[in-house]
């Protein structure tokens, strides 16, 4: 099968495919023994030309990323390959104890593993900061996917168990409890049922349905992992630079890793008898066209039913078909890619939208790939007639022809972001690309090239004639049938399946019985106690730690220039090379410009600009300033006027990419950010747009509705997130007026939106007036910063164009605002107040404690502090053991705001959140107290943590350039103050730890020193409350579907802050 005759050991090369516009060399080897797969994308940094670290071998992007590869196929809804990939991360045969994996990987300078599990297959990750550590980790990773345990005791607390209460629990069972009733997943599973028949894997819901679970037991399990985690079905795929190339990876891969599956009498190469190819040669293969139009309704549980959900499936090319697929996916960037796309100019650009998006995806699949469209927040009364509009709009694009300089702008652009992705992403932006061709592939490798190809596709696209276009959109989606689920919003349901939950558990009561419900506890106290096993001594040790000085970090070279008359901040670097090159330039600018140099294609300029002095008033006009801000007609500042059509298209033409919002990275969220990303010969192009955009766009009534009948449009959808609705709630008691983002979160713009229409149609001129207010403000001298991030070398006049777009009086520059200046007076007290709101879209809690911590990026008091913080978050540590181990909540963190100066305690998706809440407290209480020991292995690998999330923030030239620009400028640290403080972690002792612990942890599980806010199931709300109100705090109940009135001040923070749910199962 193999096509050179190159060989490593056991494994022989299957192909080497080098991209010939990227510096990307992919090999695939097989193991002619064993017949496990690995598959490395290799790629050459350009050596940079000034080196921080001394002794570096690696130059660019430090971080080497694994994806472990299994295709799972399974007939039915047990859900065995959900669970077993959390059995996995449970202990294996040579290391038995639950979590070794995650201490280990996080010694090796990583942030811990993680698993995703699809359809058609499982993946397990890993990143780590620099080489040693991955290579020392993937025999033991691999020991765990092949050998796993799969203990009695790990089904019980993992999967599913009955607790003390007759309570069904268990991590994957809550996961799946917060999932199964969701209106994605209830559409999903339609969808699958109505696309693929009986007997085909594509149909079943892998993650496991509840009712399935309940009687899911760890032998089908064991039975499901022998016959699919076997080494033949295996494929390792590492992305990044390793020292000695793929051979570094093969040596571990023969020497370490071979041996164990000889051991195992699996060395039956690479096809053993009676071996099918899951998916490709099984009866999943049997894809056929859909035959006939099918259009049918999924209810699912929502007390706002005003808006639903639309999935339209169609049936595309086979999944080898690579430039069909590319042209499908440029087709939809063309359809539905901006706001001038047709369909959102029909369907989402008008002032009543028939819908808040339509997105084209693909999912590939064997035999023909499958090409669903999904449309969001349609009102419910025009659900039903939606898909056959749908079908006339592209019925009439198709007629009438496709706008071929459009079509131009859109390859163009898709292709620059492309390559602007390459350039940070590496080979990381194909590994979607490499899991497809281990599922669906050409065995021989022979379709890996074709599958990565993609400028070529663009090439090969841009000579498509209209007539092609059309030829294309009729045949995948006008003319054939398509399947349409259609999900509807029901009060009724909701209530139904809380009635039907009740009685199950009434009835599970009954029936096990006081015997049985102890017996129940004790099976679990069993399974806790099993878990508890202290790992032998010096175990940890044997996972030696990788040195620090063996990472290698981007250089960035920095000038910050704060405008004539004014000081550089205190810890400014300035690089003489780049400052040279700017003082060739014309003469100091009377404002501020810092500029942050890294190797690259592109150039980004930015804009800060205070929003510290705007009135309260206008701060809830921020939101949809926001939205409107790249949509408003322009007249450009020589004269010409253009529609806001005109500024997206040219926009799209010019840039990269182009963003507005609060902040940078989540925080200094009371800055007013717009950011543009060109090729470097375009850089005066980004400074005149920044300038047209700030200074010239027109607040054009019709514009401003549409806008404001699109944000109205996603609230319901957004209001019916659990973690969305405790952010805002959150920040609405903890802030003031004064906050910015606190007046953006879904509570505030519910209140806001519909009143800022009415007053819209009524008296435009108002609204108008007020925007143009914004403005004044934004633009204020005293408040604006600018800054250049990219490769500032390469572009011509970078200091004198700032000067020819922009001229601002040489005021003193007002400091940074930060968040600590908005906390309400709730939020600087931080005593006894407890907020529960009831949400009735939910099932779980979601949860928040704050109390003070300490303030000011620069706090010496830091460093304790951050290893406390990854001591108790780190994956398998202690609140991952005590909270999501006993199956309490699906997630339990602390954080640290030090902008603010919040400590928190944050619940994620709970399903007991009052005894999560006394878990934190019992293992922080211990840990302090000596009776938890906090041992010196946890340290380490909390210190070896830091190490690998400072490493990942700068890991491409782009973000190493904003942080620079982010320490420097609004911080005002030093230009690489995290990587500085690295030492000063390892300095931390046990003691200090126990001492942060103490002074700012336990605080927060005290009602005298914190608040604590809550969203959760109105079922559970009472209860909650009551418990809290035993705690000291004095409780206020709220509930979603208030009046708004009583939602008086209950506004929110930016999107930014809100913790996102994992798109798909997230371990
Ligand atoms: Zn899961």
């Amino acid at each position: 099968m193999s096509n050179s005759n190159e060989s490593f050991a056991n494994f022989d090369l299957v192909k080497r495919v080098k991209l010939d516009f990227t510096d990307v060399t992919v090999s695939k080897w097989r193991s002619r023994v064993t017949g496990l797969s690995v598959v490395h994308l290799d790629y050459e940094g350009a050596l940079p030309s000034v080196l921080w670290a001394t002794g570096a071998d690696l130059s660019l992007a430090p971080i080497v990323n694994g994806y472990f590869v299994i295709p799972t196929e399974i007939f039915d809804d047990s859900g065995c390959p959900h669970t077993l990939e959390h059995l996995v991360f449970m202990g294996s045969q040579q290391y038995p104890y639950k979590g070794i994996l995650d201490l280990f990987a996080n010694r090796g300078f990583s942030n811990g593993t993680n698993a995703w599990t699809d359809t058609d297959h499982t993946a397990y990750t890993v990143s780590t900061a620099g080489e040693q550590g991955f290579l020392q980790l993937l025999p033991i990773y691999i020991d765990h996917i092949l050998y796993p345990t799969i203990t009695n005791a790990g089904f019980v607390t993992e999967v599913h168990h009955i607790d003390g209460k007759g309570q069904d629990s268990g991590v994957v069972y809550s996961e799946m409890q917060g999932r199964e009733n969701t209106s994605g997943d209830l559409m999903a599973l339609k969808m699958q049922r109505l696309l693929d028949p009986p007997g085909s894997g594509y149909r079943s819901e892998t993650g496991g349905l509840m009712e399935a679970l309940r009687v899911l037991t760890a032998e089908q399990i064991r039975d499901y992992h022998g016959t699919y985690y076997v080494p033949h079905n295996l494929t390792l795929i590492v992305t990044g630079k390793l020292s000695s190339g793929t051979q570094s990876l093969l040596q571990v891969a023969q020497d370490k890793i071979e041996p164990s599956i000889i051991k195992h009498h699996q060395d039956k190469g690479p096809r053993p008898t009676g071996w099918k190819r899951p998916f490709v040669e099984t009866a999943s293969a049997n894809r056929q066209p859909i035959a006939q139009q099918v259009q049918e309704v999924v209810e699912f549980p929502e007390q706002d039913e005003s808006m639903g959900e639309l999935a339209i499936s169609f049936v595309g090319p086979a999944p080898n078909e690579f430039l069909e697929r590319k042209a499908l996916d440029v087709i939809s960037t063309y359809l539905a890619g901006s706001a001038v796309a047709p369909l959102n100019k029909e369907f989402v650009e008008i002032e009543s939208p028939l819908c808040s998006y339509i997105y084209f995806s693909e999912d590939v699949r064997a035999t023909r790939i499958d090409i669903p469209v999904y449309v969001g927040s349609v009102p419910t009364e025009q659900l039903e007639a939606f898909p056959a509009k749908l079908k006339v709009s592209l019925q009439r694009i198709a007629d009438e022809g496709i706008d071929m300089d459009r079509m131009r702008v859109v390859i163009n652009r898709d292709e620059r972001q492309l390559k602007s992705r390459l350039e940070s992403a590496k080979g990381d932006t194909f590994s979607s690309a490499v899991i497809n061709d281990v599922l669906y592939g050409a065995e021989d490798g022979s379709e890996l090239l074709a599958s990565m190809d993609e400028m070529k596709y663009y090439e090969q696209l841009r000579n498509w004639s209209s007539e092609q276009w059309s030829t294309l959109l009729r045949k995948y989606y006008v003319d054939p049938p398509a399947v349409v689920v259609i999900g509807r919003p029901s009060a009724k349901l909701q209530e139904k399946l809380e009635k039907d939950e009740l009685r199950r558990v009434e009835e599970q009561v009954k029936q096990l019985g006081p015997e049985g419900l102890k017996r129940a506890e004790a099976l679990l106290e069993e399974a806790k106690d099993e878990h508890e096993r202290p790992l032998p001594g010096g175990l940890l040790s044997t996972f030696p730690v990788p040195d620090v000085k063996s990472i290698s970090w981007i250089p960035v070279e920095t000038v910050q220039e704060p405008g004539s008359g004014r000081q550089v901040a205190k810890f400014a670097s300035q690089s003489p090379s780049l400052k040279q090159q700017i003082d060739a330039d014309g003469k100091d600018l009377p404002f501020f410009v810092e500029y942050d140099q890294v190797d690259s294609d592109f150039v980004t300029v930015h804009a800060f600009a205070s929003l510290a002095e705007l009135p309260n008033r206008l701060r809830p006009y921020v939101s949809p300033y926001l939205s409107a801000f790249f949509s408003l007609p322009v007249t450009r500042e020589n004269g010409e006027k253009l529609s806001h059509e005109d500024v997206i298209n040219r926009l799209e033409n010019e840039t990269v990419s182009y963003e507005v919002g609060t902040g940078m990275a989540s925080t200094y969220t009371d800055l007013f950010r717009i950011s543009i990303k060109v090729e470097t010969a375009l850089y005066e192009t980004a400074i005149s747009w920044l300038k047209d955009l700030l200074y010239h766009a027109k607040f054009d009534q019709e514009r401003l509705s549409v806008v404001l009948a699109k944000i109205q449009q996603s609230l319901p959808e957004l209001k019916r997130d659990g973690s969305t609705v405790l952010s805002s709630l959150c920040s609405n008691i903890l802030y003031n007026e004064r906050s910015t983002s606190r007046s953006g979160g879904v509570l505030s713009l519910t209140e806001f939106i519909p009143q800022l229409t009415k007053i819209l149609q009524e008296k435009p001129d108002e609204v108008i007036k007020d925007f143009e207010e914004i403005r004044k403000y934004i633009t204020k001298p005293n408040g604006l910063r600018f800054s250049v991030t990219g490769n500032v070398l390469s572009v011509s006049n970078p200091r004198s164009t700032w000067g020819k777009y922009f001229s601002l009086p040489p005021v003193p520059l007002s400091p940074v605002p930060s968040a600590a200046e908005t906390l309400s007076d709730v939020g600087r007290k931080l005593s006894r107040t407890a907020v529960v709101m009831s949400l009735p879209t939910i099932e779980s809690s979601f949860v928040t404690h704050s109390s003070r911590g300490i303030q000011g990026y620069d706090n010496p008091e830091y460093p304790p502090i951050r290893v406390a913080l990854e001591v108790l978050n780190a994956t398998e540590s202690y609140l991952w053991r005590y909270i999501r181990g006993s199956g309490l909540a699906y997630g339990a963190y602390v954080s640290l705001d030090l902008e603010a100066g919040l400590m928190s305690f944050s619940l994620y998706r709970s399903s007991n959140s009052i005894a999560a809440f006394e878990e934190a407290r019992k293992v922080i209480q211990g840990l302090v107290d000596g009776s938890i020991d906090l041992d010196q292995g946890t340290l380490d690998a909390a210190k070896s943590t830091i190490v690998y999330s400072v490493a990942k923030n700068v890991s491409t030239a782009g973000r190493a350039a904003v942080v620079s620009f982010t320490n420097q400028a609004l911080k005002g640290l030093p230009q690489r103050y995290q990587i500085d403080l690295l030492e000063k972690y390892q300095a931390v002792t046990k003691d200090d730890v126990l001492a942060a612990l103490r002074t700012y942890f336990l605080p927060l599980f005290e009602s005298e020193t914190s608040v604590a806010v809550v969203v959760t199931a109105p079922a559970k709300a009472e209860s909650i409350g009551t418990s809290l109100k035993a705690e000291g705090f004095e409780v206020t109940q709220r509930a979603m579907e208030v009046d708004p009135s009583e939602l008086e001040g209950s506004e929110s923070e930016s999107e930014s802050r809100d913790g996102s749910e994992e798109s798909h199962d997230g371990r």
